[in-house]
Parts: structure tokens; sequence; C-alpha cells
């Protein structure tokens, strides 16, 4: 394969566009020829695919159009070959169920030049290998099969061989980032072992999560070359187990002018008052992670504080030190969608809540646009590759 890394293309460039498919979930993508050099997302023109294999059109009328939005490297295939990151619209014009770009886009568009909001963001995530099986379920790495590894304790940001496991996927997935232009700013070995993470950022507006997206994806396929699967969602393995979050660091203009901690605390109020709206967005299953235990906050009650990792919204002491700076929101799940929580942020704490309602509708409602039962079958295969139902203590045989 690697002699084939370097062969001459004629003067042709392979572009793979992606985009998001029905589950919200499942990142899909194929590969187009285009001549000569792609310079500019200008230059390449809209497509389609077969939207009744993605769960977001019927077989009658299947197709779905895909826009490319953000062009990056392909570390893979090397250069002059390309990924475009792209939005879906039906044929009608309507944005498919799980285009939330397209709501985001219209709310950061309203006050990103006034506000100049930031983020970074912290994806947690379970690298999971396969034991086979009928239905190809999965474990996590470097646990023992059908049972749990040593209770926590060595494993965040541990090293050695009996502490950390996959470090070869988490910096194949590293360069490939830096590769391919995306922000990736940092990684390290999680409290649970084989549970890893990576931030992005920092990144102004909509380009979060056009970063984030492709971070996930490069991860996606530099996983295919170890065999190992990623599991974004909040909790993975029931017990007493860290679950998976994606923590959202967050500044603006007014947080970061002198005197700024002022609008911290201001912006910080205003996310305590749409608490339970944010909670709705922030992961369907996150209630199982924020629990109050494992560094988290719980789910039912907002609170904020300096330094506490215990709280829905962390002001870093930095931030308090230097009286202006930057915060955290702790309480987005792992399978979040960072176009969504980073849109929602910024309209909550300066656009009094400008475009939040037309977002929340469309992730609640968004699916009924669709095929809903071709959506269901498709969550359904997705997580099957997963053991979900241990309770700690001993797995289970009739779990797998
Ligand atoms: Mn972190
Ligand atoms: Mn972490
Ligand atoms: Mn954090």
């Amino acid at each position: 394969m690697d002699k084939l890394q370097d062969l001459d293309q004629k003067g042709f460039t392979i572009v793979e566009y992606i985009w998001i498919g029905g589950t919200g979930l499942d990142i899909r993508s194929k590969c187009k020829t285009v001549k000569g050099a792609v310079t500019d997302i200008k230059q390449l023109s809209e497509w389609n695919y077969d939207g009744s294999s993605t769960g977001q059109a019927p077989t009658e009328n299947s197709e779905v159009l895909i826009r490319p939005v953000a062009l990056f490297d392909d570390p893979f295939r090397g250069k002059p070959n390309k990924f475009a990151l792209c939005e879906t619209y039906h044929v009608d014009g309507k944005p498919t169920n799980t285009n939330y770009r397209h709501y985001a886009r219209k709310i950061f568009d309203k006050g990103v030049d006034q506000f100049e909001p930031h983020f970074g963001v912290e994806q947690e995530y379970f690298m999971m290998k396969s034991i086979g099986g009928g239905n190809n379920l999965s474990w996590p790495l470097g646990w023992p099969i059908g049972g749990f590894p040593r209770a926590q304790f060595q494993y965040y940001c541990g090293n050695g061989a009996s502490n950390s496991y996959g470090r070869n996927l988490m910096d194949a997935h590293y360069k490939a980032c830096l590769n391919a232009g995306v922000q990736i700013y940092g990684t390290n070995a999680e409290v649970a072992p084989g549970q890893w993470e990576f931030q992005v950022g920092t990144c102004k507006g909509i380009d979060l999560g056009d970063h984030h997206w492709m971070a996930r994806f490069l991860l996606q396929r530099c996983g295919e070359y170890f065999d190992i699967d990623v599991e974004f969602s909040p909790k993975p393995i029931k017990g007493d187990w860290n679950g998976t979050g994606c923590h959202c660091n967050y500044s603006n203009k007014l947080t970061m002018r002198p005197g700024g901690l002022e609008d911290v605390l201001k912006q910080v109020k205003k996310l305590d008052e749409n608490h339970s709206t944010s909670i709705k967005l922030y992961g369907k299953t996150n209630s199982e992670r924020l629990t109050g235990l494992h560094e988290t906050s719980s789910m039912n009650k907002f609170s904020f504080g300096v330094a506490n990792r215990g709280a829905s919204v962390r002001i870093p002491r930095t931030t308090e030190a230097d009286g202006c700076g930057y915060y955290e929101d702790r309480r987005p799940a792992g399978d979040i969608d960072p176009y969504i929580v980073t849109a929602s942020i910024f309209s909550i704490t300066c656009l009094d809540n400008y475009g939040l309602e037309e977002l929340v509708h469309h992730y609640e409602h968004g699916k009924e646009l669709e095929k809903q039962e071709l959506i269901q079958e498709l969550e359904e295969n997705f997580k099957r590759g997963y053991v979900r139902k241990n309770s700690g203590g001993v797995a289970k045989k009739d779990s797998f």
C-alpha cells in the first residue's frame, strides 16, 4: 500500500466528500476525481448520495444533496488530495434531520463579528475492540474480555503497558489532524482504561464544529488501521467507570476585555436561566452521565464555581485572577453535535436566544421530516456493536 502513496495522479485530485448521516453520529463519505489542484472550497460542486441508505430519504425519492463547506488535506492519500466537509439538504432545499450546521450558521452570522465567540472542546471517547460473536460486539480496549480491569486510578495521563491502552491510535490520530489542518491542541489519557481525550480549538464561530467533526472522522479512519472502534456515548459502561463528556470552553469579546469577569458572571446567569433548554440539547442519554459523581454535576440543578469540576460551569482560576478570560461548560455529553452546543451557548449568552427556538425545534422534530422507522433501525444497528448492559462487578455471559 505504501508503494501506491507516491504514484503520479496525472494532474487529478481525489476529493472525499464527508457528511453526517441519519443518526447524527454516523459519518459518511465518498470520493470523486477532480481535474487539477483544489485550493478553494468554491471549486467543488454540489453532489448527492442515496439518502435511503442513511435513514434520510425514502427509496422512491432517495437523493440527498451534499454541499461542500470546509476543505482539509487528506493525510491518508497525501498531497494533493482533499477532504471536503459537507452540509446535507433535501432536494426541496430543506436541511436534513442532522444538518444542525444550517441552524448554527444562522446564529453565528447574526453576531460573530460583533462578539467574536471562540471555542475549544475536549472530546472524550472510548476505544473499543471487537470481541466477535454473532452480533460482532465490542468491549473497551485493554479490558479483559467479559470482565473488568483494576479500579480506576492509574490510567488518567498514565504510562506503562498495564496503565495505557491504545496510544498508537491516539498518536496516529494526533498527527493525522495536524497534517489535515485540523486545529487539534492536545490529547490525554482519561480516567477509565481505554478512554482518551483530544482537544479541538481555539476556533471562532462555526469553525469549531467543522474542525471537531473532522477530528472525529479522522479518529474513525485511523481506527481502521488498528481495528479499533470509537465510542462517544456518555456512559458506555455502567457502574463505577467514568462517563464520556465533551466540555466546551468559551470566550467572547465581552469576557476577554479588561474587567470581563463581570460579563462572565452575567453570561453564566443566562446559562443558568436556560439550563433546561441546554440540557435538552446536550445529549439524549446524558442523564446516565450527569449524576453528580465522577467529576460531573447534577443534571437537574445548574451550578457554577471557580475551579469546581463538580459544577455545570467552571470558571478557571486564571479567569478569576486576570479578571477576564474564558469559562467552561462541563455539561455536554461525548456524543453531542458541536454545532448545536457552540451555537446555543453563543445564542444564550450574547444574542438573547436568537435562533435558539428554531435549533431546538429541529433537534426535537427534525427526525419527523425523515423516514422515522428507517432512522430507528439505523440507530439500533449502529449501537448493536457495543455491550451496554453490564452494571459493574462481573460481566454476565448473556450480555454478549
Ligand atoms: Mn480535559
Ligand atoms: Mn477529560
Ligand atoms: Mn474540561
